[in-house]
C-alpha cells in the first residue's frame, strides 16, 4: 500500500489522559505525523498511536516510513514526557515527516489475549472468588496469577464458562471514567490504576445492564468476545495460570485433538475411558513389576542355591558374578545363610554385597575383598561395596 493511501485522522484531544491506542480501530493502525525528538533508538512521534507497554501487555511493533526507507519499530514503551518508539538503525531527524504502520496482526493477538485474560480473570472470580494478581499478555502463550490455587476440575469450568461468553458474542466496550465515578460501579479488582489526569478507563464485557465483567484496564482489546474466536489452557502450575487465544489456541486444540485420537487408537479405547484405561495400564505395569522382581528373587536364590560351595579356612563361600536385578533380590538367599555360610555377589554395576549368617564372618571377608581393591564401609551381617575390576582370584578368606 503506497504513503498516499495513510488517510490522516484527527487527533481528538479534548479529552485529556484518553488514548488513541485503546480503540483498535483500522484506521487507527495506520497514520501519519512528525518526529518530534529523537534520543538515540528512541523517537518521540507528534502524535502517537502505538501502544505503549503497560497492565502485562507488551509494546506495539511496527514500521515507519520516510520517503523510500522503512525503519523498523520494535518496540514501546511509555515515559515520562509521553510515549517513545524505539527504532532499529538511525537516519531519522527531528521534523520529519513519517508514516507509520502498526503490526495488525501481532496487536490483533494481543488484543485477544487481553481480552481473553479479562475473561477469564472474571470466571475465576465469579465461580472461586479466585482474584487475579498479575497477568502477563504475550504472543504465543499468557499467564495469570490467581491469589489462589484452583485445581484441573476448577480451571476447567473456568475455562467452560468462558466459551459459554465467546458463543454469547457479547460487546467489549469502554468506559471513561473519573475518580468518583468509581464507587458507582461493581470493579473487579482495581489491577491497573490508568490514565492521566483523573481519568481512569474500565473494560466492560456484556451490556450496561449486568455486565459480565467490568474492570480498570488501559490495554487494547477486541470488540466482542466471540472475536477472542478461542481460549484454552495450557499449563497449570501452582497458582499460574497459562493459556492462548485466537487462531494459536484453535491450532493447539486441533494437534491435540489429533494426538488424542492417536492415543486412543494405541490404547484401544474411547474418549470416555481413557483415563482409566492408562491408569489401568500404569497399575499393571506396577503390579508387574513387582511380579518380576519376585521372579528374580527366586531365579538368585536357585541359582545360588547349585553352585557349589567352596572351601575357605574354616567357612564356605559362594560367588554369584555379573547378575542383573537389584539388592532387594538377594532377600532370599541372606535368609538361607549359616554361621559359616558366605555369599559374595556382585551387580554389572560393580556393587558388591557381602553376607553371611553371622557379623564376625561377614566382616572378615569384607576386609579381605578391600586387600583386593574393593572400597566400601559398613557394619551388620549383611555388607557393601563397589569393585568393578576386582579380581577373585586372589581371594583368601
Ligand atoms: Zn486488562
Amino acid at each position: 500500500m503506497g504513503k498516499h493511501h495513510h488517510d490522516p485522522i484527527e487527533f481528538d484531544e479534548s479529552v485529556p489522559g484518553v488514548q488513541k491506542y485503546w480503540d483498535t480501530k483500522q484506521q487507527y493502525l495506520k497514520f501519519e505525523t512528525t518526529v518530534q525528538e529523537i534520543e538515540e533508538n528512541w523517537v518521540k512521534l507528534d502524535h502517537n498511536l502505538f501502544y505503549p507497554e503497560g497492565g502485562g501487555q507488551p509494546g506495539d511493533t511496527g514500521v515507519l516510513k520516510i520517503d523510500d526507507r522503512i525503519l523498523e519499530v520494535i518496540d514501546t514503551q511509555k515515559k515520562k514526557d509521553g510515549v517513545w518508539i524505539r527504532i532499529k538503525g538511525d537516519g531519522l531527524s527531528s521534523g520529519d515527516h513519517v508514516y507509520c504502520e502498526i503490526d495488525e496482526n501481532r496487536r490483533l493477538v494481543l488484543s485477544r489475549n487481553h481480552s481473553g485474560q479479562h475473561l477469564l480473570s472474571a470466571s475465576f472470580y465469579r465461580l472461586f472468588e479466585a482474584d487475579t494478581v498479575r497477568a502477563e499478555l504475550r504472543v504465543d502463550e499468557s499467564q495469570i496469577d490467581l491469589d489462589k490455587k484452583l485445581d484441573m476440575d476448577e480451571v476447567t469450568k473456568a475455562f467452560d464458562l468462558c466459551v459459554e461468553q465467546i458463543g454469547e458474542s457479547l460487546d467489549i466496550s469502554t468506559k471513561i471514567l473519573k475518580k468518583a465515578d468509581l464507587k458507582k460501579y461493581n470493579l473487579r479488582g482495581e489491577l491497573a490504576k490508568v490514565g492521566d489526569n483523573g481519568i481512569y478507563r474500565a473494560v466492560q464485557i456484556g451490556d450496561d445492564r449486568d455486565p459480565f465483567d467490568l474492570n480498570l484496564c488501559g490495554g487494547t482489546h477486541v470488540g466482542s468476545t466471540s472475536e477472542i474466536l478461542s481460549l484454552s489452557l495450557s499449563k497449570i502450575e501452582a497458582k499460574k495460570v497459562r493459556f492462548t487465544s485466537g487462531v494459536a489456541s484453535l491450532e493447539e486444540l486441533t494437534r491435540r485433538n489429533a494426538q488424542n485420537l492417536r492415543i486412543l487408537r494405541i490404547l484401544n479405547t474411547s474418549e470416555d475411558k481413557m483415563i482409566t484405561t492408562v491408569r489401568k495400564l500404569l497399575d499393571d505395569q506396577t503390579a508387574n513389576g513387582r511380579k518380576i522382581n519376585k521372579m528374580n528373587t527366586e531365579l538368585l536364590y536357585y541359582k545360588f542355591r547349585d553352585m557349589d560351595w567352596i572351601d575357605g579356612k574354616d567357612i564356605r563361600y559362594k560367588i554369584l558374578d555379573q547378575i542383573e536385578g537389584d539388592r532387594s533380590q538377594l532377600g532370599r538367599i541372606f535368609d538361607s545363610l549359616g554361621e559359616k555360610e558366605v555369599m559374595i555377589s556382585r551387580f554389572s554395576n560393580g556393587v558388591i554385597t557381602i553376607a553371611s549368617g553371622s557379623e564376625e564372618v561377614s566382616r572378615r571377608v569384607f576386609e579381605s575383598l578391600r586387600k583386593l581393591g574393593m572400597k566400601g564401609g559398613g557394619k551388620g551381617k549383611i555388607l557393601m561395596g563397589k569393585g568393578k575390576d576386582l579380581e577373585w582370584g586372589d581371594l583368601e578368606i
